[in-house]
């Protein structure tokens, strides 16, 4: 299997056409610049970004602390919209939907919203594809398009928070509370964007979303120089890191950046996030049948992680068309999340929602392009 390339060089975009500027690429400070080349006054910039992440209101007619005549021009210039519905599909009784969406180029990606009792969670996409190459991935299958702008990512977080207080899922209008980068694409390939981004969720209104850190996850397939550049950051969200077999003979093929950064090095640098951040991270581990779930993997994983504060996440393995690969019999999920428990190693089965509608990872964008192609 060849060695995916991989963008090691942070932020440098891959294929970026150019993508229109949106005052969720800049910090609160260069917004503030931006809105003075434009000839506004600084304090323009924060109304706007007071109705963006607080008001959540995309017509500029609603911008009452605006003059009527400025209004739809700064609006085209501080919040052009990034990202066009194309399609949404929904299941679960309406409480998961999935939205398709358009990108200026017309590169398709898509983000995930799913309502539960108490909480709901948008899944987003931080690229559109992913050069990562794991083989049972629809993204990876696809390979990279480009790294998505701060504004594009956060276009589908703020997209996602209209809905919730528009009441568009069953049970009435609500608020967004967690936000997982676990759509199409690895983030810290993408890093600048993803942490303008991460700030964007994080800061307090007028800056941003306000949503706390800790309802954050990004997950990586183990991209040890992000890891290491995250954690000085110093924002406590919640990492994730898709291991998918404690041996690095098989995660050479399941994950090939493996051949880069073997398993001891990915956990060394999750160590460390967790020494500096306080935060448990998650092992994510997409159990394939006969590939990953035999009991001594099980009895491996669980030596390796007895004494980390990690919590390991299986997911059942969602096959992509034309994989040889499917999901593990129940009896082996079972054992295996016995033997885990054995060594006091805290796991969770993930639920499996959005399945009938490919809920995991590229699947509506690639069948999408299928259709169009
Ligand atoms: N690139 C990042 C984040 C996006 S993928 C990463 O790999 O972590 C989000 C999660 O979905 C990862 O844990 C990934 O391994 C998992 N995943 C990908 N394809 C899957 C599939 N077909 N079935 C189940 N999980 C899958
Ligand atoms: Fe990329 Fe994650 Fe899919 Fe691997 S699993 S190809 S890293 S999106």
């Amino acid at each position: 299997m060849s060695i995916p390339e991989v963008n090691l060089v942070f932020d440098e975009p891959v294929q970026r056409k150019k993508v229109p500027k949106h005052l969720a690429d800049y910090s609160p400070q260069e917004r503030r610049e931006v809105a003075k080349t434009l000839g506004l006054p600084a304090f323009r910039a924060t109304q706007v970004a007071t109705h963006y992440f607080s008001h959540l209101a995309d017509d500029p007619q609603t911008w009452t602390d605006i003059p009527a005549e400025m209004r739809q021009s700064i609006a085209d210039q501080l919040t052009p919209k990034l990202i066009e519905l194309v399609r949404s599909v929904t299941c679960d009784d309406g409480m998961t939907r999935k939205d398709l969406w358009k990108l200026h180029d017309g590169t398709l990606v898509e983000s995930v919203l799913m309502r539960y009792t108490d909480r709901v969670t948008v899944c987003i996409s931080s690229q559109a594809g992913c050069g990562m190459g794991c083989p049972f991935c629809a993204t990876g299958q696809a390979g990279l398009t480009r790294n998505l702008s701060a504004g594009e990512i956060t276009e589908q977080i703020v997209a996602a928070a209209r809905a919730c207080a528009n009441g568009e899922l069953p049970g009435g209008p609500t608020r967004l509370s967690n936000i997982v980068f676990m759509g199409m694409g690895e983030p810290l390939a993408n890093y600048n964007a993803v942490v303008r981004t991460l700030h964007n969720i994080i800061d307090p209104a007028p800056d941003g979303l306000g949503i706390s850190a800790r309802s954050v996850t990004v997950s990586t397939v183990g991209l040890v120089n992000g890891i290491e550049k995250l954690t000085e950051e110093g924002l406590s969200v919640t990492l994730a890191v898709s291991l998918h077999t404690p041996d690095d003979e098989l995660r050479d093929t399941l994950v090939p950046i493996n051949s880069r950064w073997k398993i001891k090095e990915v956990l060394a640098a999750a160590d460390a996030y967790e020494k500096k951040t306080g935060r448990r991270y998650s092992i994510e581990y997409a159990l394939i049948r006969d590939i990953n779930d035999q009991s001594w993997r099980s009895d491996l994983l669980g030596r390796l992680l007895k004494n980390r504060n990690a919590h390991v996440n299986l997911i059942p393995l969602n096959p992509t068309p034309g994989s040889k690969w499917t999901a593990s019999r129940r009896e082996d999920e079972a054992e295996f999340v016995r033997i885990l428990e054995g060594y006091g190693v805290p796991v969770t089965v993930r639920d499996t929602r959005g399945r009938e509608i490919d809920g995991a990872c590229g699947q509506l964008a690639a069948a999408e392009k299928t259709r169009t192609d």
